[in-house]
C-alpha cells in the first residue's frame, strides 16, 4: 500500500502516456484526494492507456537483447514469487461505501493484472488485502488512519476481500496458491497461484479463532501492522504508542505459528521485529522494504541492523521498488543487491506492491524476466537468482506450513 503523499511529478508534453507516466498521474490523484471525482477518473483513465513495454531506454542500465533473452528463459526454468502486491487493487472490489482515498484510488481491474502476471510468467504473487483501508486519509503529512474502527467492522472488511481473491481463485483467473505444490504447479501450467495474504491484523481484534479461520480462507501471510496502530504493535510511519509488540499481538504471533500463516514485518517497527523473532518458533518475512543509506532515509526503509535480526532468525527480506533513492529500474537492482551485500543471497525476494506502490520504478508484470535479466547481468548466478526470485520465499512458505501440515495431514 501506498506509503507516503507523492509529490507532483512534471509532465512532458501531450505524447501518449507511458506506464510510469500514467502511475505518476495515479500519484498526483491520490496527493490531490480531496475527495474530487475528476482526478481518480484521470488516474482511472490514464491506465487504460499503458504501453505494452518499458522502452529499453528506461531502465538506467545496459541490458542487451541476449540478456533479456537470459531473463525470458529464466522465468521458464524457475518458479518466481512476488512476495507482496495488489494486483488490480482488488481489496477495492464492491466497496461498501467510498472515501476520499479510495475515490481517488479508481475502479480495481483484477482481470486486467492478473493477465500481465501470466505474461510475465510469475508463479506466485502474495495477494494482500488492505486490512485498515476504510481508515486511511492522506495529509501532507502522509498515509494516517483518520479514525478507529467500530467493532466488528474490520472483521467485516476482510471478509469483503477475502470473498473478492476467492471468486478469483473460483473464476479460474488466478490459481489457488495454498501450497508450495500449487505455487509449483502453477508454474509448470504457465499461470499464476494467488497466495492469499493481508496486510494489517486489525481483522483478527482479540479473536485468535479468526487466525484459524482466515488459513482456512487460504490466508498464508498476514502484516501484522500496517497504518492504522492496531491491537498488535507500532507502526514505522507513527510515534510508538506500545513500545513493540503487546501481549495480545505476542499470542497473535504463536498462533499464527500453530496456524502456519508466514508473520510479515513490514510497517512494523524495530522494537516490533525484536519482540516477534523473539517469539516466533517460524521465519518471518518483511515484504516491502529496502535498506537506508546516507542520503536515503525514510521510515518504510530499515537499517543493516534489523535487517540482519530478520535473517539471522532464517527470515527473508523483500525489495521494494518503490522509488525511495530509486530513478529506476537499475536502481532497484542496486536496492537489491544491496540487501544481498547485508544479509546473503538466502534471505532476500522481491515485493513489488504492485499497484499501490508509491513511485514505482518497475510497472508491469509483463517486465517481469528483466529482474532476473538485471541480476544475471550484474553478475550473481543462476542459482542465486532463482532464490532471489523465489526459492527463498518457497522455503519460509514450506517451514511456516510445516506447522499446520503437523496437525492435519490434508
Ligand atoms: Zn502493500
Ligand atoms: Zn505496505
Amino acid at each position: 500500500m501506498t506509503d507516503e503523499p507523492p509529490r507532483v511529478q512534471s509532465e512532458g508534453g501531450a505524447r501518449s502516456l507511458s506506464r510510469r507516466d500514467a502511475l505518476q498521474r495515479l500519484a498526483f490523484a491520490v496527493a490531490a484526494a480531496s475527495g474530487s471525482r475528476g482526478r481518480g477518473a484521470t488516474a482511472a483513465a490514464a491506465f487504460a492507456e499503458e504501453t505494452p513495454a518499458t522502452p529499453l531506454g528506461d531502465l538506467g542500465m545496459p541490458l542487451s537483447a541476449e540478456q533479456r533473452q537470459a531473463g525470458a528463459a529464466f522465468v521458464e526454468r524457475h518458479v518466481t514469487v512476488d512476495v507482496h502486491c495488489h494486483p488490480g487493487r482488488f481489496f477495492l472490489s464492491r466497496l461498501p461505501r467510498q472515501t476520499a482515498m479510495t475515490r481517488a484510488l479508481g475502479p480495481p481491474f483484477e482481470t486486467q493484472a492478473i493477465a500481465d502476471l501470466n505474461a510475465g510468467r510469475v508463479s506466485a504473487a502474495l495477494f494482500a488485502g488492505v486490512a485498515d483501508m476504510q481508515l486511511l486519509e492522506l495529509s501532507a503529512q502522509g498515509i494516517h488512519a483518520a479514525r478507529q474502527f467500530a467493532p466488528g467492522e474490520a472483521y467485516a472488511d476482510y471478509q469483503r476481500q477475502i470473498a473478492g481473491l476467492k471468486r478469483l481463485v473460483a473464476d479460474h483467473e488466478a490459481l489457488a496458491g495454498r501450497t508450495p505444490r500449487d505455487v509449483r504447479r502453477a508454474a509448470r501450467l504457465e499461470r499464476t497461484a494467488a497466495v492469499f495474504a493481508i496486510e494489517g491484523g486489525d481483522f483478527i481484534e482479540d479473536r485468535l479463532d479468526r487466525i484459524h479461520a482466515a488459513f482456512g480462507d487460504g490466508v498464508r501471510a498476514i502484516t501484522l501492522v500496517h497504518y492504522h496502530v492496531n491491537q498488535i504493535g507500532d507502526v514505522q510511519t507513527e510515534t510508538a504508542v506500545h513500545g513493540g509488540l503487546t501481549p495480545l499481538g505476542r499470542t497473535i504471533v504463536r498462533e499464527m505459528n500453530a496456524a502456519g500463516i508466514i508473520i510479515d514485518l513490514a510497517h512494523a517497527t524495530l522494537a516490533v521485529t525484536r519482540d516477534v523473532i523473539d517469539a516466533s518458533e517460524r521465519p518471518v518475512i518483511v515484504s516491502h522494504t529496502n535498506l537506508v543509506r546516507p542520503g536515503v532515509e525514510h521510515p518504510r526503509l530499515i537499517s543493516a541492523e534489523h535487517a540482519r535480526l530478520v535473517s539471522t532468525a532464517g527470515g527473508v527480506i523483500g525489495s521494494w521498488p518503490s522509488g525511495i533513492g530509486q530513478q529506476s529500474l537499475g536502481d532497484y537492482i542496486d536496492s537489491i543487491l544491496r540487501l544481498v551485500d547485508a544479509v546473503g543471497v538466502g534471505h532476500v525476494a522481491v515485493g513489488t506492491d504492485m499497484d499501490a506502490n508509491y513511485r514505482p520504478v518497475f510497472t508491469s508484470y509483463r517486465d517481469w524476466s528483466l529482474l532476473p535479466a538485471a541480476l544475471l547481468a550484474r553478475g550473481l548466478d543462476e542459482a542465486a537468482v532463482a532464490r532471489i526470485m523465489g526459492g527463498n520465499f518457497m522455503r519460509v512458505f514450506q517451514e511456516n506450513l510445516a506447522a499446520a501440515r503437523a496437525r492435519s495431514p490434508a
